[in-house]
């Protein structure tokens, strides 16, 4: 039987392949939940088996000794059990609310650890949306799993106990193959366990198409629901709760603009969305219930019936009637929940793809051991994930150890792809690229500092070795300003966590980066753009400081002040993805090329500058 292009079996291993993941979420938990079912589903049948326990003796010997007993026993083997049952769904609800956390948890290490360009990668970010989307909005994936679980344990034990109580109390003895026409007589023929048995099936079988068209509702409502989320939780976290962009907001009135996109691609389909979900769900229910008063009519006719027939004693009635009606409940629970398993399978099956991504250390592409800080980039051509064209090609360059090159070119010629690559962020698709087994320093232009104590943002660590980050910070040039702080290294960054936080210029903020990618002290040292914020004394404070901030190290240095690559040993000129120009500042500009029109270009702007 297949659902969804599965089989039967397929669906049962992701289940299992769940249930074994669900337990590294919260160990135990399962288990839990079914001594929880086993308890919960004892419960109604003290109170039933007494009762008619009770019915036969007032009908019988009526020894009040006894009925003492049966009540007694009853009330506190009930009572005992709820209180047990209560300390238990105590547990298991709290243990539903931790799942939550975990979940993010999982899926944020997935993250961390996950190759960086499928961080960038459109498929893989709806892919997590809609991982992350299952649980949170609608509880399903693992959340349904565990609520699923419980009510597969509940219709499994509920269905064993109601047969065991069915076989002791109505026995086939006297059941006849042929009736008379009276309603008694067919009662007590085996056709009346024959409509009996065909009442549960169909029922079971209209709950369960019920459940599977509830959830195709549903499922469609959530594919589209992850869009929405991601939509909305861009304007409403990123973008309007953003400082940042409150300017904005402001000076160019984007609110308007903001409130109708959030309408009209958000909250208006997603409100639809949620109609036609509770409509189905609604319908199902109303289907549900009228199939339960069938079922439950043709059982008290027939139990009715059989009683009339002295087949069963007058106490058992009820013990029967309740047997019968818990089996179809059990039943129909059994293939509704089974039903919204194996769909449910859809949401498993985009967690575990999720999960199961390549992560960074698969590649192979860029640490085998040679000279210490030596850099090696042969022949190598990039196309991004999802673009069409290659944005390097052919590039080779080899940089020696603890040689200084800088790396110039027009926007979007390709340097911080070769910086990225280089870090190994990316997998070359053509050629390689070997630099020595070491760690890397690297500054990009878009760095992010935490809302965390200053000294901790530059050591990038719980530990933080104050001689080092003061030297780092003296090398930046912010010695002085972290030293008026109160709280010195201690001061934290930013208000998000701490009132007394501090906010940082650009320009600040980038000394910062610089600080952090020094007190690293890797032998390759890579600075992408590392002044675009500063005014030009501090630009030119780091300049003069570049030989002693870099000592001794391979340095990578992009710049767009062409000023800087005199401190280099050697210019890189890209243009459009290749290696077009390459030797000292003084050699390039005294040749016709890139090099001499850019800086041409910079020297007339500043004359002219100056002459207006
Ligand atoms: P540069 O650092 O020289 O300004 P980049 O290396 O940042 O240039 O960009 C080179 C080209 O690659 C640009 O055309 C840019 O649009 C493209 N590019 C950069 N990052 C990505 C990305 N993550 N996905 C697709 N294209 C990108």
């Amino acid at each position: 039987m297949r659902k969804n292009g599965r089989t039967l079996i397929e669906d049962l291993k992701l289940i299992r392949r769940g249930m074994i993941e669900f337990g590294t979420f919260l160990p135990r938990q399962l288990r839990l939940l079914f001594i929880a079912s086993l308890i919960s589903m004892i419960i109604p049948y003290i109170g039933i088996y007494m009762t008619s326990m009770v019915i036969s003796e007032l009908s019988g010997l009526r020894r009040v000794s006894a009925l003492i007993t049966y009540i007694a026993v009853s009330i506190s083997l009930t009572l005992l059990l709820s209180v047990l049952s209560a300390i238990l769904n105590k547990k298991i609800n709290v243990g539903y609310n931790q799942l939550f956390p975990a979940h993010e948890i999982r899926l944020n290490e997935k993250a961390n650890a996950m190759k960086y360009s499928l961080l960038e990668n459109e498929k893989i970010r709806a892919l997590r949306d809609e991982v992350s989307g299952s649980i949170d909005c609608s509880g399903a994936g693992m959340g349904s799993l565990y609520w699923d679980c419980g009510s597969i344990f509940n219709a499994i034990i509920s269905g064993v106990i109601s047969i065991i109580i069915l076989a002791l109390n109505v026995g086939i003895e006297g059941t006849t193959l042929g009736f008379s026409g009276s309603m008694f007589s067919f009662a007590n023929s085996v056709w009346g366990y024959f409509v009996l048995a065909l009442v549960i099936l169909i029922s079971a079988f209209i709950s369960s198409k019920m459940t599977a068209k509830i959830f195709d509702v549903s499922f469609d409502v959530f594919l589209n629901g992850a869009k929405y989320n991601r939509y909305s939780g861009y304007y409403k976290l990123e973008y309007l709760s953003d400082d940042k962009s409150a300017k904005d907001v402001r000076l160019y009135h984007q609110k308007s603009l903001i409130l109708k996109e959030v309408l009209d691609k958000c909250y208006i389909p997603f409100s639809k969305g949620d109609k036609r979900e509770k409509d189905a769900s609604s319908m199902g229910n109303g289907v549900l219930l009228f199939l339960s008063a069938i079922t439950g009519g043709v059982v008290y006719i027939l139990v009715g019936a059989k009683a009339m027939n002295g087949s069963i004693g007058i106490g058992n009635v009820l013990l029967v009637y309740a047997a019968v009606t818990m089996l179809i409940k059990a039943l129909t629970d059994f293939s509704m929940t089974f039903t919204d398993l194996r769909n449910n399978n859809e949401h498993l099956i985009r967690y575990f793809n999720y999960v199961s991504l390549d992560e960074e250390n698969a590649s192979a592409s860029k640490t085998d051991i040679t000279g210490k800080g030596e850099v090696v980039v042969d022949n190598v051509s990039f196309k991004y994930p999802g673009s069409r064209n290659n944005t390097l090609n052919n590039v080779s360059l080899k940089i020696s150890d603890g040689e200084k090159v800088a790396i110039v070119g027009a926007n979007g010629s390709g340097k911080t792809t070769l910086v990225k690559l280089i870090c190994g962020l990316y997998d070359v698709s053509n050629g390689s690229i070997t630099i020595g087994n070491i760690p890397v320093s690297v500054v990009f232009q878009d760095f992010s500092l935490l809302s965390l104590p200053i000294g901790n943002n530059i050591s990038a660590g719980a530990l933080c070795d104050k001689a080092k980050v003061w030297n780092a910070l003296e090398k930046v040039g912010m010695k002085e300003r972290v030293e008026s702080f109160d709280r010195k290294l201690e001061q934290p960054l930013f208000k998000d966590y701490d009132d007394g936080g501090c906010d940082l210029s650009g320009g600040e903020a980038q000394k910062i980066a610089i600080a952090r990618g020094i007190y690293k002290d890797s032998p390759l040292f890579i600075l992408d753009e590392p002044t675009a914020a500063l005014d030009p004394y501090a630009e030119y404070e780091i300049f003069t400081k570049m030989n002693e901030i870099s000592a001794n190290k391979t340095t990578i240095f992009i710049s767009h002040r062409l000023y800087s690559c005199k401190f280099c040993d050697r210019v890189i000129v890209m243009d459009k993805g290749q290696i077009v120009q390459e030797g000292t500042h003084d050699e390039l500009v005294s040749i016709p090329g890139k090099y001499s029109e850019m800086w041409n270009a910079q020297a007339n702007h500043y004359t002219d500058y100056n002459a207006s």
